[in-house]
């Protein structure tokens, strides 16, 4: 595997992986893509699971330790803002732990509403990605019509 010079993107920082090299004719989502990308999965939710963990500490140490109000009401706006940060890094976690299952079960890399390749540069990007470019900009223009 190359080493350094490549920067690496997101995700892909996490798992330490350089960005995928295709070999000419490779099929999509070989074994050799598939461990690629659970690597970067694991390695992902390993990160965000550390860091829900550490929140839950810092939280726990700093608590109620300010006699001011304005301290403390200064704290519960920064602690409600780390909750819903982690929350949504818990939605994200269930996310990669149901694409995992879907690598395990080679199902991976494919759009669930219309069935093609998502990419695997899309997929770098984004490797909880589920649908194609193109039925993701459909899903998103229905969204902002149904918000009206
Ligand atoms: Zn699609």
């Amino acid at each position: 595997m190359p080493q350094g010079k490549t920067k690496m993107i997101g995700v892909l920082a996490y798992a330490n992986v350089e960005p995928y090299q295709e070999q000419p004719g490779e099929e999509y989502m070989n074994e050799k893509q598939l461990a690629h990308f659970k690597k970067i999965l694991e390695a992902w939710r390993n990160q965000l699971r550390e860091e829900v963990d550490r929140t839950l500490h810092h939280m726990q140490d700093e608590a109620a330790n300010f006699p001011d109000p304005v301290d403390r009401a200064a704290q519960e706006e920064e602690f409600s803002l780390e909750l819903r940060t982690r929350d949504r890094e818990r939605k994200l976690i269930k996310k990669i732990e149901k694409t995992l299952v879907k690598v395990q079960e080679d199902d991976f890399g494919f759009c669930d509403s219309c069935g093609v390749e998502i990419g695997i540069r899309r997929l770098e990007a984004r490797p909880t990605a589920d649908l194609c470019i193109d039925c993701k900009t459909l899903a998103e223009i229905k969204e902002r019509q149904m918000a009206g």
